[in-house]
């Protein structure tokens, strides 16, 4: 019988090997070049090829129905694996957490309330704390064999599905900090954030969210690249002070999404500490840095902090998704939600085991486990290598880039983000992305800076090599010389 019967466990058996098949063949191809890095068909025709009008009121499709819909699928999907994917911030992962998902999937170990998912909600303690270590702060103290030292205070921090909940779970927990009143109430309307202008959306978005309003956001003093100037904070604090406005939360970038460069953070931090100031550090991207023995001075003095973002999908070899939100003082982000949803946490268990009084989601997926399988695999040591060698590479890169006639870099990368253009006007750039993106042998981004359009990579593959790299500037060259004559 093939209704309502999900789990014939013969079929899954066999299918499953044939997506594992698939999915290697996939990556092989991949990182073999051996296909376009990106193929982008309109809505319509994959709809059409993969016969999404008739599948839905189908069912009961054959083996081989099965095996084409994934073959077609993946077929359209851009492999990360491949060395021309230098698009976007997204982690070329670690198998282990494929299979960790695959796991998830299986298990539907919705993980919130601790009896639906215990192994589940071990290992999400566990990463956290594992992350808290990192940054320099106490463990959370749910574990019991990791209490904080002496009178020290216990961190605190969560999973989310992204670091943009991240951010928003982060501004509820310093709104929670200044104004305890406003879960009840609502915001009050003298409440300001200071961030860079090139700060992620997210925090816009948040902040809009939670009814500031974005002009809430106030711009901080920043050089032409957009890092944040904190010798001009003081003056800006003052001015915000003298007007009756309230600050919430002071947010730099570790590292800034479109130019990957790090905003000074001890700076920033002791400023904070000096005015009793929310400091919060987007580290979605940069924070990984903290791994590596060179490359975690970009960090330096995160641990003022009172809130971090810190992705696990962007430089740990994480599959998508998976964040953290993290605190110095883990009592913070019992502020974020206050709120009493007795009918899944009676209150009477020990704070920590529930995850759903301190975070956005009901139902949660597992997504400390994609992490730890790869820690398990890799090691601390192997994430740090492929993050000292992506860094590596993208200054060599830089550095040819810039060396090369007709071609400019926005300034030396302190991350794997990199941005350049070649000689022309704004549009250039734009139309020289587009025909590279259609002929599909390179996945490049785009991003505005210094009121510029710029080229911009993010080198997330250690597979991305000098060659891809030579061979994306003569396509730019080319395509430059064709588009202007
Ligand atoms: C990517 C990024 C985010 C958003 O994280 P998602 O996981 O994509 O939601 C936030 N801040 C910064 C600085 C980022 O680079």
């Amino acid at each position: 019988m093939q209704t309502n019967d999900q789990w014939t466990t013969g079929d899954f058996r066999r299918r499953g090997a044939v997506v594992l098949e698939l999915l290697a063949e996939f990556v092989d191809r991949g990182r073999g070049r051996d296909r376009p890095v990106v193929r982008v068909r309109a809505v319509d025709e994959l709809t059409r090829i993969m016969e999404l009008d008739r599948l839905p009121a189908g069912g009961g499709i054959d083996d081989e129905g099965f095996r084409e819909l994934v073959v077609v699928f993946l077929d359209h999907g851009p492999p990360v694996h491949h060395p021309a994917y230098t698009a976007h911030q997204i982690a070329v992962p670690h198998y282990a957490s494929a299979l960790a998902d695959l796991i998830s999937g299986a298990l539907a170990n919705g993980m919130s309330v601790f009896e639906m998912g215990p192994a589940a909600g071990a290992v999400e303690i566990a990463v956290i704390d594992w992350m808290l270590a990192k940054i320099g702060w106490q463990p959370s103290g749910r574990n019991r064999d990791r209490q904080p030292v002496g009178d020290a205070v216990a961190g605190g921090g969560v999973l989310t599905h992204g670091g943009s909940l991240a951010n928003l779970t982060a501004m509820l927990a310093a709104r929670a900090a200044i104004a305890p009143e406003a879960w009840r109430w609502g915001t009050p309307d003298d409440l300001v954030v200071v961030a860079p202008e090139c700060a992620h959306y997210s925090l816009s978005r948040a902040v809009a969210t939670m009814g500031l309003g974005t002009s809430a956001l106030l711009g901080a003093p920043a050089d032409a690249f957009g890092r944040a100037l904190p010798d001009a904070y003081p003056s800006l604090l003052d001015a915000i002070a003298a007007e009756g406005k309230t600050v919430m939360a002071v947010c730099a970038n570790a590292c800034a999404t479109a130019t990957g460069l790090y905003d000074p953070v001890r700076e920033i931090g002791e400023l904070c500490r000096e005015r009793g100031l929310w400091f919060h550090v987007d580290g979605a991207h940069g924070a990984s840095a903290l791994l590596h023995p060179d490359e975690s001075v970009r960090m330096d003095g995160v641990e003022l902090a009172d809130s971090v973002v810190w992705d696990a999908h962007k430089l740990l070899q994480t599959s998508a998704l998976c964040a953290a939100v993290l605190f110095r003082d883990g009592r913070r982000l019992f502020g974020a939600f206050q709120q009493d949803a007795v009918y899944v946490t009676d209150g009477e268990r020990e704070i920590g085991h529930d995850f759903i009084p301190h975070q956005f989601e009901c139902t949660k997926a597992p997504l400390g486990l994609k992490l730890m399988l790869v820690l398990a695999l890799a090691g601390e040591r192997g994430l740090s290598e492929n993050i000292g060698a992506l860094w590596e590479n993208t200054r060599r890169f830089s550095a040819r880039i810039g060396a090369r006639d007709g071609f400019e870099v926005l300034c030396a990368p302190e991350s794997n983000i990199l941005c350049f253009r070649v000689e022309g006007d704004d549009g250039l750039q734009t139309r020289i992305r587009k025909t590279i993106m259609r002929e599909g042998d390179f996945l490049l981004s785009q991003a505005d800076v210094g009121g510029r359009r710029w080229l911009r990579m993010a080198v997330m593959n250690p597979l991305t090599d000098e060659a891809t790299v030579e061979a994306l500037l003569d396509s730019i060259e080319e395509l430059a010389a064709e588009l202007l004559g």
